[in-house]
């Protein structure tokens, strides 16, 4: 296969013109070229009134024989001879399974963890203490309609089948370096459950909610297929431990499911099942990760900025990514950036209150929003040990409850500069799945992390025009944006208890959807490896 980097097109090319600028550049005949893949498309918007997509393409010859050759004569260092392995599964091991693997939680690591494990005839029992995620659509719903009354602990925006990252925007891109093959093989899952194919080659891929929601069904029909069970409303709630091994997990009914297997995919916000693995001497750690408010501004304002045009027309709403280093050290940054999406509030308990946000597959919404966060590290938790920084969060999020009686606490950016409360709305409108009153936001964090706030809004400001504007619309609190702590696992992937395997998000191993997809699928191979077919 050859394969052509960088080959540059306008955004408005037709189809015919990948084919024919690759012939251009192989100097060959057009009819000479058997098929074209594109691998990866992304947009350069350095020019602006001449927006262009970068593209890497594989061309396939129709006398493959002569590749060398051509690629000899078109002497450019963008054109190589490619030669991809296609990610397999590893061959079994001998050893034998007494039980059935059995895998804690539904979230993206679980499910791929449970599917590699079905598809390589593994039988494993799938756990998930919240909804079907056709069920738990309906109650997020009804609680952004109507509130805490209405929440449901266990089925919710964190907690349910598919996972926390159900309801968002389904940004799939990952920074884990892929040298596995996984991400691929990830993606190329997504796409054969229901994705649109062109997350396998988007610079920046993502699925959106509403789609993801037809996915993870496809997921769970398929693990269900290839012989694994998927239990619903089935928390777990303490592991059977017997002489340093896991020996199975007790479920919250008293009712014990006998297994020396365990793939703990939790995620991040499975605060009780801390604490529990903590009594449980389940070696864990502190760990630094980022809080802070997320903001919305007209994404027209941002597809002035990225594309030079407010309407993006077939380029899509435009994403943004800003970083700055603050005068504290605290590092301030965008995270979880939905081009027109959603606020959504995200929480998971009574009494406390967390956002996040969420786009749907067209991304059509009129604002842009993200997370502007602050790193914070165990030196900030109020209390010391493994689970310091879920009481850091737990705090942040009921004084978040209180500021909003109960409804998410907004404020505009202007006001909150000058620590005064806010009247009314400029002409940002805001875009919140949840109810929301003003409060006064300067009173969540600490005041060093609130400048350190206000440090990155401005510098954003300098790099973004209107990004610090005055009527751009904050929401609080951004508590969730990694996992606290890190479960400690060895080379074999198992933590300190045998046949225990942290996994994903909540472990500490993964970061986003794709991560911890990756890193189900990597536990699960540690099994397939050791053991045989059940
Ligand atoms: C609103 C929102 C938007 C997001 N947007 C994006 C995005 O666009 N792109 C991106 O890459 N990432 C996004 N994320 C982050 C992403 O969702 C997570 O990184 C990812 O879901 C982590 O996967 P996981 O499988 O490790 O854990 P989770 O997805 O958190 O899944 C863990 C599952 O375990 C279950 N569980 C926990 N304890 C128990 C128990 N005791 N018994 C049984 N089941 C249990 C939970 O109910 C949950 O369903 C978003 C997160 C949120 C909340």
């Amino acid at each position: 296969m050859i394969r052509i980097n960088q080959l540059a097109l306008e955004v408005t090319h037709s189809h015919g013109a990948l084919k024919k600028k690759a012939a251009k550049l192989l100097k060959i005949q057009e009819p000479m070229i058997a098929g074209i893949s594109i691998v990866r498309r992304s947009i350069d918007a350095r020019k602006k009134d001449n927006l262009l997509y970068s593209y890497i393409v594989d061309v396939k010859l129709a006398d493959p024989k002569k590749e060398a050759q051509i690629v000899k004569k078109a002497a450019n260092n963008n054109i190589k001879i490619e030669t991809e392995v296609p990610y397999q599964y590893p061959k079994h091991g001998t050893e034998k399974m007494k039980h059935r693997p059995v895998v804690i939680g539904a979230g993206p690591a679980g499910m791929f963890a449970a599917l590699s494990l079905a598809e390589n005839g593994m039988a494993p029992i799938l756990l998930e203490q919240g909804d079907p995620v056709e069920v738990r659509a309906k109650k997020v719903g009804d609680f952004w309609k109507n509130g805490y009354s209405h929440l449901d602990v266990r089925s919710n925006v964190q907690f349910g089948e598919g996972g926390a990252g159900t309801f968002s925007d389904g940004k799939l891109n990952t920074l884990v370096k892929d040298v596995s093959g996984r991400n691929k093989k990830v993606l190329e899952l997504f796409v054969e459950t229901g994705a649109d194919e062109e997350i396998l080659y988007d610079s920046k891929p993502h699925i959106g909610t509403d789609v993801l929601q037809t996915v993870v069904k496809n997921l769970r029909m398929r693990i269900i297929e290839h012989g694994g069970d998927v239990r619903f409303n089935s928390c777990v709630k303490e592991l059977v431990i017997e002489e340093g091994s896991v020996s199975g997990v007790k479920m919250e009914d008293g009712s014990i499911i006998e297994t020396n297997h365990v793939i703990l995919a939790i995620g991040h916000s499975a605060r009780e099942f801390f604490k529990t693995l903590n009594e449980q001497k389940i070696t864990m750690e502190p760990k630094a990760f980022a809080v802070g408010l997320r903001v919305q501004h007209p994404q027209s304002m941002m597809n002035l900025s990225q594309y030079g045009r407010e309407d993006a027309g077939e380029l899509g709403a435009a994403p943004y990514k800003v970083t700055a280093k603050t005068s504290s050290g605290r590092g301030a940054y965008s995270f979880c950036m939905c081009p027109g999406g959603f606020v959504v509030n995200a929480s998971s308990e009574d009494g406390r209150l967390a956002v996040n946000g969420m786009s749907y597959y067209k991304r059509g919404g009129e604002n842009a929003n993200s997370a502007i966060i602050v790193s914070v590290t165990p030196d900030d938790f109020p209390e010391s040990g493994p689970l310091g920084g879920i009481e850091f969060q737990r705090r942040l999020e009921e004084k978040a409850f209180e500021l909003g009686s109960g409804k998410i606490p907004v404020q505009l950016y202007g006001d909150f500069a000058e620590n005064k409360m806010s009247e009314a709305f400029g002409n940002v409108t805001p875009q919140i799945c949840g109810e929301y009153a003003f409060a006064n936001l300067r009173e969540l964090m600490t005041e060093e992390m609130n400048q350190a706030f206000i440090e990155g809004m401005a510098e954003f400001g300098r790099k973004v025009r209107g990004f610090d504007r005055p009527d751009a619309i904050l929401a609080g609190i951004e508590s969730r944006t990694s996992s606290p702590l890190r479960i400690v696992r060895d080379d074999n992937l198992e933590s300190n208890v045998k046949g225990l395997y942290p996994c994903g998000e909540g472990a500490g191993y993964a970061g986003g959807i794709t991560s911890a997809a990756m890193d189900g699928l990597k536990v699960a191979e540690a099994l397939i490896m050791r053991y045989n077919r059940f």
